[in-house]
C-alpha cells in the first residue's frame, strides 16, 4: 500500500507530538509513528514540569525573572559544555512554548524550583500535579482535534536518503512486516537511550548495574538511525544519573519534593549535602555514603502541598511515622540523631541560612508538622545528556556541521543544549521548544521544496 505523507514524526513524547501538532497546523499531512504501543514515551513520566524565564505566569505571581539568568544557571549546571546557540535559542524561545501550550489548553500556570536555579521558574499544572501526563493527555487531545494518525507498535527502521533527499521511511510493525511510508521530510524524537544498558555501559562502564527510570522505548534507536546516514553526535558520555529514584519499583521520586522543603538524610540520621544542588552534585553525595543510599524525608505540610507526594503514598513507597521518633524508629535510625538534625535544620529554615550545607533555596518550613515520612532512594540513570548534532534551526548535521535535508531532530535525541549535566525542568522546556521550531522548520520546508 502507498502511504504518501509531507511530515513523518518518529516517536510520539512531547517533541514528537508538538512536532506534529505545529506541522499540521502550518498546512502538512503528518503521520507519528512509535515503536510502543503506547503513546508519550518517556515523557509521560516527566514529574516537576517545565522551565521558562520571562513568562507572563511568572509576571502575574510578581517572580522578577531574566533570560539571562536562566541561560547562566543553565550552563553553570551543564559546566559549561552546553552549546552556546542552542542553549540561547532554548532560553529565547522558552516563554513562547509556555504561551503555544496554554494556546492548546495545556496550562502551566503553577511555579515551583529545581536544583540548581536561584528563581521560582519552573511551570507545572495549576493543581501541581506530575507535568508528564498532564502534557501527554494534552497534546492527544490537541492531535485527536485535529486528526492526526499516530501509528502505534511501529518502529522506524532506517531513512529512505539519496543523493540529499528523503523519500520515505522504512517502517516495521508489530507482525514484523517492513514496508515503505513515502514523505518529504522526517522528524527524528525518538528520545533517550538510557534504557539501553549496552550503550550507556559503553559510554560510561562505572554505571553498570544502575537501575534507569525510563521506559523500556529509551534504546537511542534513533540515533543509530541517524549515524547510519553519517549524522554527527556530540556528548554522548554524558549521562545523567538521578539522585532519588525508589529502586525496587525504579520509580523517581521528584526533584519536586525537595523543591517543596523536604530533605536528605543518611542512614546515621544526618544531611549531608546541599539537597538542592544540580542532580549530578547530589547524586555523588549519595554513592559516596556507605550504604550508597539515603532517605528523602518530608512532614505532613510538605505532603499536603504536593500531589506527588499523595502518589508515592500510594505506591507504598513511603515510611509514616506519627512523631520524628517513631520514623526514625520504623527506619532503623537513631531517633535522637534524627531529631537533632531536623532541630537544626528548622533552626536553618527560620533564619533562612543553612550554615552546614549552604542551601539558599526551598528553605520553605520548619519540618515539624506530623506525621513524618521518609522514602529510601539512590540514584538511578535517567537521561542521556548527548546525541545528535543539531543547528538552531533542529537541522540534524553530519560531521562536516552541513544539514542533511529534509531531517529534523528535537527532544532527548538531541545533544548540547544540556552540556554536562541537565537541569530538572529543562527537558520538558527542551522538547516543547525544539519540537515546535523541528515542526514549523519541516512543514515550511515542504512548501518549498
Ligand atoms: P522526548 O522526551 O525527546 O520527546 P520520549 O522518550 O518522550 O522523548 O519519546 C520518544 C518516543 O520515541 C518513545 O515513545 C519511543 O518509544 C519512541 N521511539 C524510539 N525509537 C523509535 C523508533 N525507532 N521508531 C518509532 N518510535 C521510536
Amino acid at each position: 500500500s502507498l502511504e504518501n505523507y509531507d511530515v513523518i514524526v518518529i516517536g510520539s513524547g512531547g517533541a514528537g507530538l508538538a512536532a506534529a501538532i505545529n506541522a499540521h497546523d502550518l498546512g502538512a499531512k503528518v503521520v507519528v509513528v512509535e515503536r510502543m504501543s503506547t503513546i508519550g514515551g518517556n515523557t509521560i513520566k516527566a514529574s516537576v514540569g517545565m522551565n521558562a524565564a520571562q513568562t507572563s505566569y511568572q509576571q502575574e505571581k510578581g517572580i522578577r525573572d531574566t533570560k539571562a539568568c536562566f541561560y547562566e544557571e543553565t550552563l553553570k549546571g551543564g559546566k559549561f559544555k552546553n552549546n552556546p546557540e542552542l542553549l540561547q535559542q532554548f532560553v529565547e524561545r522558552a516563554p513562547d512554548a509556555i504561551d503555544w501550550l496554554a494556546k492548546q489548553e495545556i496550562v502551566l500556570s503553577d511555579i515551583t524550583i529545581t536544583g540548581g536555579m536561584s528563581i521560582d521558574r519552573t511551570h507545572r499544572p495549576a493543581d501541581r500535579s506530575a507535568v508528564g501526563g498532564f502534557l501527554i493527555s494534552g497534546l492527544v487531545r490537541n492531535l485527536n482535534q485535529r486528526h492526526i494518525e499516530v501509528l502505534v507498535d511501529t518502529k522506524a527502521d532506517s531513512i529512505e536518503y539519496q543523493q540529499g533527499k528523503v523519500s520515505g521511511l522504512k517502517v516495521i510493525d508489530e507482525y514484523g512486516e517492513s514496508r515503505i511510508l513515502h514523505t518529504k521530510a522526517i522528524i527524528v524524537a525518538t528520545g533517550g537511550f538510557s534504557a539501553n544498558a549496552k550503550m550507556v555501559e559503553h559510554y560510561r562502564p562505572e554505571l553498570t548495574g544502575f537501575v534507569t527510570t525510563n521506559h523500556k522505548g529509551a534504546t537511542g534507536s534513533g540515533i543509530t538511525l541517524l549515524q547510519n546516514l553519517g549524522a554527527a553526535t556530540v556528548d554522548m558520555a554524558e549521562i545523567q544519573i538521578h539522585p532519588t529514584v525508589e529502586q525496587q519499583s525504579a520509580y523517581l521520586i521528584s526533584e519536586s519534593i525537595r523543591g517543596g522543603g523536604a530533605i536528605l538524610v543518611s542512614q546515621a540520621g544526618e544531611r549531608f549535602c546541599n539537597e538542592m544542588e544540580t542532580r549530578d552534585k547530589v547524586s555523588a553525595q549519595i554513592i559516596g555514603l556507605a550504604e550508597k543510599s539515603a532517605w528523602i524525608l518530608f512532614d505532613e505540610q510538605v505532603r499536603s502541598q504536593n500531589k506527588a507526594a499523595d502518589e508515592y503514598l500510594a505506591k507504598g513507597f513511603a515510611i509514616q511515622g506519627e512523631s520524628v521518633e517513631d520514623l526514625a524508629t520504623q527506619i532503623g535510625m537513631d531517633p535522637k540523631a534524627l531529631a537533632q538534625t531536623l532541630a537544626t535544620f528548622n533552626q536553618a529554615v527560620r533564619q533562612q541560612q543553612d550554615l552546614q550545607f549552604g542551601r539558599t533555596t526551598a528553605l520553605r518550613h520548619p519540618l515539624d508538622k506530623g506525621p513524618f515520612y521518609a522514602i529510601k532512594i539512590a540514584p538511578g540513570v535517567h537521561h542521556t545528556m548527548g546525541g545528535v548534532a543539531i543547528s538552531t534551526q533542529a537541522q540534524v548535521l553530519d560531521t562536516h556541521h552541513q544539514p542533511l535535508k529534509g531531517i529534523w531532530a528535537a527532544g532527548e535525541v538531541v545533544g548540547g543544549i544540556h552540556g554536562a549535566n541537565r537541569i530538572g525542568g529543562n527537558a520538558v522546556a527542551d522538547i516543547i521548544i525544539f519540537g515546535l521550531l523541528a515542526g514549523e522548520q519541516a512543514a515550511n520546508w515542504v512548501k518549498t521544496a
